[in-house]
């Protein structure tokens, strides 16, 4: 592939609206042509890559894309699991960051509002210094953007009790086309004026606008932390704990799940002894003050009964976050198992876990791959991983087939496609297994409404105006 070179005429415009180093020549920037799903083969080449400093100027650049008919792709840390940051189609890549200010924060409010560039991980740290928490934990932290993770509403360990990214945003500043900034809510606990187009931007992978700055409501910060993990023999007990923790009614802070094909390809990291029949396990965390936490910790096992072959506590700071950066590290033990996977963030009804654990494992055999899943099994939210060596076209191919199978299982079981990455380029033509005809042209209005010219992020988020990739029944029905 012929590296893309940026035209002078449009590099000479673009730096009249930003600055001269802040227009980069695709040729010499590849990274800005691919997210983390790279080695899937997605990569893209931009006709530019720009890197505002403000949210003026980001609105700049918008209202000249939009005059001229320039396909724009807004760009966080680029560690996207959907496609949604490749410049697939060409476009000027809108990338975030030197949007890198805190615009304002007052702990004794529990507000903050940053700029779409932030860190994840520098908004949870300045939280964590003044005794409060940024409670969303999408496992890429360090890298992505808070304006990737607010476009994406992403999620981690501890949404099962804090939600997802959208929970913590009170409002967004973005810029809208034909290239104006507007402020949808603000450091408001409560704002009901006017339709919530703050939270209509919330998962919309840069299609509705590009978010400059966000509010964000903080949390004070619990006093402790504990986890617990707990062993089971086959996938079948574990998911009855799930379902009696669930049931207990007990509000546990992070629930999350390891089938024994994930743990087998991590075991021998473990932080602590595993026993060796050990075919499915459980990480839970309670938190609470020292107290509530100790008390709800006890409860926790007892809900799991006489099911768990062994119940392991991690003891005092160290060994917690040696638990949790382990928990970190699956996913890339598992693509290093071949060199590479094709994994999905399917989410199910809880009451249907097993049968999305146990389906991924049957479809992988259907296509003669090894397959494996852990996740989020508080929300039903299961990564589904097909391993794949990245230089076997063929393997690949079967790869993208079997995801296709997994969509259409969790769409059956009651669930949806995206439980956290986005629909993306990857899931493109894929809503319509989900939604009803009336429900996709409700989406379809929305994109139309606020992106007359369909020049935001093209071809993503299940492409609302333009034709779908792949045949969809309902619409065919229609
Ligand atoms: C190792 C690893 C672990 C991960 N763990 C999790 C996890 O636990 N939970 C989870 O939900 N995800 C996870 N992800 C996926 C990814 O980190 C999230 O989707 C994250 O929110 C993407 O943020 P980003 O800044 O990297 O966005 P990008 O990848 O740059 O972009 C993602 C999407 O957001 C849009 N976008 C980015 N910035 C803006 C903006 N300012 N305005 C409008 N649209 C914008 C892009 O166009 C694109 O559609 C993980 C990824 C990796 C590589």
């Amino acid at each position: 592939m012929s590296a893309a070179t940026l035209s002078p005429g449009l590099a000479a415009d673009l730096a009249a609206l930003t600055a001269a180093d802040a227009v980069l020549d695709p040729g010499h920037h590849p990274e800005y042509g691919h997210d983390a799903t790279a080695y899937r083969g997605l990569r893209g080449e931009p006709d530019a890559i720009v890197l505002p400093g403000s949210a003026a100027e980001v609105a700049a650049v918008l209202a000249y894309c939009y005059e001229h008919g320039l396909a724009v792709v807004p760009r966080g840390g680029g560690t996207g699991l959907a496609g949604g940051a490749v410049p697939v189609e060409g476009g000027v890549v809108v990338a975030s960051d030197r949007l890198r200010a805190v615009r304002s924060f007052a702990p004794e409010r529990w507000t903050i509002e940053v700029e779409a560039g932030v860190p994840t991980a520098d908004v949870q740290r300045l939280a964590r210094e003044n005794g409060l928490l940024f409670a969303p934990d999408p496992g890429a932290a360090e890298q992505s953007h808070i304006g990737g993770n607010v476009a994406t509403n992403a999620g981690g360990p501890h949404a099962f009790k804090y939600g997802v990214t959208g929970r913590a945003v009170t409002g967004v500043e973005a810029a809208m086309a034909p290239g104006e900034l507007a402020r949808f809510g603000g450091a408001l606990a409560k704002d009901v004026a006017g339709y919530d187009i703050a939270h209509l931007l919330v998962g919309s992978e840069g299609t509705l606008g590009i978010v400059t700055s966000v509010s964000l409501r903080l949390l004070p910060a619990p006093a402790a932390s504990l986890p617990l993990v707990a062993f089971f023999a086959e996938a079948a007990a574990g998911c009855e704990a799930v379902a009696a923790v669930v049931g207990s009614g007990l509000q546990v802070a992070a629930l999350e799940y390891l089938d024994g094909a994930t743990l087998a390809a991590v075991a021998g990291a473990y932080p602590g002894a595993l026993p060796d029949d050990a075919g499915f396990l459980l990480a839970i965390e309670v938190d609470g003050d020292e107290e509530e936490a100790r008390r709800l910790a006890a409860e926790v096992v007892a809900a799991l009964g006489d099911e768990p072959l062994a119940v392991h506590a991690p003891q005092g700071r160290s060994e917690r976050e040696a638990l949790w950066r382990w928990r970190d590290g699956v996913s890339g033990a598992v693509a290093g198992q071949l060199g590479g996977k094709v994994s999905e963030d399917v989410a199910v009804p809880i009451d249907r876990l097993l049968e999305i654990v146990e389906g991924t494992l049957a479809i992988g055999e259907r296509h003669g791959l090894r397959a494996c899943s852990w996740g989020h099994a508080g929300d039903g939210n299961v990564h589904s991983s097909f391993l794949v060596d990245p230089r076997d076209e063929a393997q690949l191919e079967r790869a993208e087939e079997a995801a296709d199978e997994l969509f259409g299982l969790a769409v059956a079981l009651g669930g949806t496609i995206s439980g956290e990455h986005g629909t993306g380029w990857l899931k493109r033509g894929q809503l319509g297994r989900q939604w009803d005809p009336a429900a996709l042209a409700a989406q379809r209005a929305v994109k139309r409404a606020l992106d007359p010219k369909g020049l935001l992020n093209p071809g993503k988020k299940g492409d609302p105006t333009g034709p779908s990739a792949t045949p969809n029944p309902n619409e065919q029905e229609r």
